[in-house]
């Protein structure tokens, strides 16, 4: 029992005065520009057409069948097919350009699957010429997607003993499949507009890789600092790249994410350029890796407007200090000039002439200290760093203040972390800063007291921890917001630039400086240093 659809065209076709044994030829064909311009519109449907197609006919191995894709007025834009199957639609005259419609092709699958917007199958003498009656036609309408509205069917042809009730099925299968491929690509293609967009338009540097590693995308900032095309670095190992490798492969082996870190690039002979990296991980959502994404924000400008904030007030403080300095110098110089003419005047006994002397150098050696203190202020030289054993440093400052501690009656105890701490420092420079903060601690407690030194080390962060506590006068709210400023000092014969210094030199080690302290209970001061990886 033929179906009414069937039976309905069969009866149009005779109407029209169709005959079923004459050879069908198509009235209706686009002329060349106009295919051309159609298989542009659909050139993502022909291909993924086209490979969709080509996977069932190679599944189909040894059937002679043909698919063929149409537009929505049912005109042939695209074959797919065996040369066996091919020559006998070339003998009815379909080929790409031909509509397959009723007044050309009698009753036809690619007709009926339009025009009742559902898959139909044509089997033998359903056909309505009889030069179609050994083959079996499956059409399957589409929809490509919601954007062009673009839409046809696509159509499969074999010999009449070749069908199989799975063809139908399996050409819906193959339609469905090839729309939601398009959706992808539209999608996809539309996300990396927009991700393109974002990636370049941003001042930020951005890297993205694979959960491999591999460079899946950079920006202008990237090649600027890397002095090399993106094009060049895309799909190459993230790992090859320093100084990015150090932290995306932390990211993409071990997960970590890093925030924050400053890091310095020299893009020419006289460029620098400073930025804050930050590396994390991208997972989807069963948070697995696929990926890692850094990004770098060029503070370049700003440091250097920081810089030189810091210049204009290192000057102001130069010219406070000469007017300090002028009084310092001038008093021992007075002292230093009247011994000296005393040497000069009067014939003295051996023993006075020493005592003179010993006073002539102590004073010397407080204005060597003064000159020495001022130039560190003024050009903090750069640390020479070498490797050191932390625990070493420590001991040999301590030992170098003990009769300093007897003489002002204090007892220094110390408590260091057992395993040597090898570490990277100028011993020099961090001897002086603990010289001066355990300075400041017997300081502060006139009358004698306890100071304790302690090297901790903490290995999560892996930094090492020395702290100097005193029990004396302590720092108030007030003082402690100006306690790192050169000059200022609370004591009558201070310079104010222990702890200035202090800072300084802690600074240049990549470490910190903090304070703990209350009035009553004195005052706890903390370095912390960063430890070799
Ligand atoms: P100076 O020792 O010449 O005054 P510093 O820069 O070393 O200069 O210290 C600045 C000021 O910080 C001191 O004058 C003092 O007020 C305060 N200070 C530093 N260390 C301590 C401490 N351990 N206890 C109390 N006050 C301190
Ligand atoms: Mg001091």
């Amino acid at each position: 029992m033929e179906a009414s659809y069937i039976v309905e065209s069969k009866k149009r076709c005779l109407e029209q005065g169709m005959t079923p044994s004459a050879i069908p030829f198509s009235k209706n064909r686009l002329s060349e520009e106009e295919l051309l311009r159609i298989r542009n519109n659909y050139r993502e449907v022909i291909s993924v057409m086209n490979f969709f197609g080509e996977k069932t006919r190679s599944q189909l191995d040894g059937i002679p069948i043909l698919i063929a894709l149409t537009d929505g007025q049912g005109y042939i834009i695209d074959f797919v097919g065996n040369e066996k199957i091919r020559s006998l639609v070339n003998k009815i005259g379909m080929e790409v350009g031909t509509l397959m419609g009723e007044e050309d092709f009698g009753t036809n699958a690619v007709h009926l699957a339009l025009q009742e917007q559902k898959p139909i199958e044509l089997l033998g003498c359903d056909h309505f010429h009889e030069h179609m009656h050994n083959t079996a036609c499956y059409s399957v309408p589409f929809q490509a997607n919601q954007v062009d509205h673009l839409a046809g069917t696509v159509s499969m042809m074999t010999f009449v003993e070749h069908h199989s009730r799975f063809a139908l099925p399996l050409l819906s299968n193959m339609v469905d499949s090839m729309e939601r491929e398009i959706e992808l690509r539209r999608t996809n293609h539309n996300k990396d507009i927009m991700n393109h967009t974002l990636i370049r338009s941003v001042n930020n540097g951005i890297i993205i890789t694979d959960a491999q590693g591999y460079i899946t995308e950079c920006n202008q900032l990237i090649e600027r600092i890397m002095n090399r095309k993106r094009t060049s670095m895309i799909g190459r190992w993230i790992c090859d790249f320093e100084p990015f490798s150090s932290y995306m492969c932390d990211v993409i082996l071990y997960g970590n994410r890093f925030e924050n870190q400053e890091c310095t690039f020299l893009i020419s002979a006289n460029k620098r350029i400073t930025c804050i990296l930050d590396a994390i991980p991208v997972v989807n959502d069963h948070q697995e890796l696929t990926g890692a994404y850094l990004q770098l924000r060029d503070i370049t400008e700003r440091n250097e407007l920081e810089n030189q904030m810091l210049t204009y007030e290192k000057f102001s403080a130069i010219g406070k200090l000469a007017a300090g300095i002028a009084h310092e110098i001038r008093n021992p110089l007075t002292s230093i000039m009247g011994f000296i003419q005393l040497l000069r005047e009067k014939p003295l006994s051996r023993e006075m002439h020493v005592r003179y002397l010993e006073i002539v150098y102590g004073e010397l050696l407080d204005l060597k200290r003064l000159v020495s203190d001022f130039v560190l202020m003024a050009k903090p030289s750069s640390p020479e760093k070498k490797e050191h054993i932390l625990q070493d440093v420590v001991i040999e400052t301590v030992q170098f203040m003990t009769s300093q501690a007897n003489f002002n009656n204090i007892i220094l105890t110390t408590d260091l972390y057992e395993s040597p701490l090898p570490i990277y420092i100028d011993s020099v420079q961090i001897k002086q800063v603990l010289i001066n903060l355990i300075q400041n601690a017997f300081e502060a407690m006139p009358k004698g007291g306890q100071v304790d030194i302690r090297l901790t080390c903490n290995k999560k962060q892996n930094t090492a921890v020395i702290t100097i506590r005193d029990y004396g006068v302590g720092i108030s709210k007030d003082q402690m917001k100006n306690v790192f400023n050169p000059f200022f000092t609370t004591k009558e014969n201070g310079l104010g630039l222990g702890l200035s210094i202090c800072y300084r030199i802690i600074e240049n080690h990549n470490g910190k400086i903090q304070i703990k302290a209350s009035e009553e209970r004195g005052t706890k001061f903390s370095i912390t240093l960063p430890l070799p990886k």
